[in-house]
């Protein structure tokens, strides 16, 4: 039987996929099992930071992996601690909760907010804003904080202590942030929800307010994060500091990890005790994301807005394009054409891209060549156009 026969019959239903059966790679190449060869505009929805077994990354994780896999958070590991404090000192974040997964990373800040506020204000504070088109996460909790229906059906009921404001309307999460509130949790560019990045000025705003009330500004970057949109971090683009920053997809380059960076106020909020992961911070991903985060620098970071313009630049205006939004290289497209079809046809010609919502959406690897780009996007603009 050939895989995709096997995978019906053996692995859970909860994947869609598409007829393509992954077996290598490199850099921004991937290789089906018939030896035909995809350009990725996906990185395994912006996972791959550097692309498929990218050189220093392998080197990187290989080394750690001849001398310790894992011993648990019962003792220290190195990769870990070097890691967190990498995080800290490029962020100003004071401490860093190791995950394995983003769903995970935002069960920490959910977690966190609710235990700064329990310990200062005790009960009854403890509700989290999120938006209205929000992704969180699969996890009960992070299910329950998304702001979108369609993900509820099935599996009430849910998490209290949620409530959902419609995205760039002040007024709406000011009338809803009352007494019982600890945080607020956005994505600055709504991810799954279509690419929608949240304006500028409505986020300072909503930080402004959080400062004055002591609600805690979750940001979940777990899309957004680790170079994707062409800062480290998005929220440096937006000038505000958040209390709570959430990451994971692209942190490790391809190895499942999460982390919650924690700020001034919540440096001793978790004690020992409170959370803990048995494979979070793991030394293999830790490793890892070392490498990838030390390459993450202003150079690679110019590279990801000139190869985003690039794009914005051939699509904007293009045959059978709508509009173009985003940040970086995490781009989504709205087309006069189904975006479904346009997947399957540019997977088809040899390209890879992804959807949300009905749009469809890229995530390059963050140092795709400028030649591959070309290409992948001369493909995908007649596909669209056609
Ligand atoms: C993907 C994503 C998550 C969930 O991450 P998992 O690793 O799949 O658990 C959470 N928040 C945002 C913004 C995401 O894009």
């Amino acid at each position: 039987m050939d895989i995709k026969e096997l995978d019906k019959e053996y692995i859970a239903g909860t994947y869609g996929r598409a007829p393509l059966v992954a077996v290598s790679g490199k850099g921004a190449k991937v290789l089906d099992e018939d030896g035909k060869e995809y350009i990725d505009l996906g990185s395994g929805i912006a996972v791959n930071s550097f692309g498929v077994c990218d050189d220093e990354w392998v080197a990187a994780v290989e080394a750690q992996l001849h001398q310790l896999q894992h011993l648990s958070n019962l003792y220290y590991t190195q990769p870990q601690v070097k890691l967190a404090q990498a995080l800290c000192e490029r962020t100003g974040m004071k401490r860093v909760f190791f995950a394995n997964s983003g769903a995970e990373a935002n069960e920490c800040a959910i977690k966190c907010a609710r235990k700064y506020s329990h310990d200062k204000y005790g009960d009854g504070r403890s509700t989290i804003i999120t938006l209205i088109n929000s992704f969180h996460g699969r996890t009960m909790a992070t299910l329950s904080a998304t702001g979108q229906d369609s993900f509820h059906v099935h599996f009430a009921p849910f998490l209290e202590g949620f409530k959902n404001a419609p995205a760039n309307d002040f007024d709406a999460i000011k009338a809803l942030c009352g007494e019982d509130v600890c945080a607020v949790m956005l994505e600055l560019v709504q991810g799954e929800g279509g690419v929608l990045p949240l304006e500028k000025e409505y986020v300072q705003a909503v930080a402004e307010l959080c400062a004055q009330r002591d609600i805690l500004l979750i940001i979940d970057e777990v899309q957004t994060g680790n170079g994707r949109t062409g800062s480290l971090y998005a929220y440096m683009q937006y000038d505000i500091m958040p209390d709570i920053v959430s990451t994971a997809k692209g942190l490790a380059g391809g190895l499942p990890m999460g982390a919650c960076l924690m700020g001034e106020k919540l440096k001793d909020t978790l004690s020992a005790g409170t959370h803990g992961s048995t494979f979070g911070g793991n030394p293999i991903c830790a490793a890892g994301a070392l490498s990838i985060i030390s390459r993450l620098d202003e150079k690679l970071m110019e590279q990801v807005r000139a190869k985003s313009a690039y794009i914005f630049s051939e699509l904007e205006g293009a045959k059978g394009v709508k509009s173009v939004t985003g940040l970086g290289l995490m781009l989504g497209i709205s087309c006069e054409r189904p975006a479904k079809e346009i997947a399957a046809e540019c997977l088809e010609q040899g390209v890879i891209v992804l959807t949300a919502k009905d749009r469809v959406r890229l995530l390059p690897p963050l140092n795709i060549t400028q030649e591959d780009l070309e290409k992948a996007i001369m493909i995908l603009k007649g596909v669209i156009g056609k």
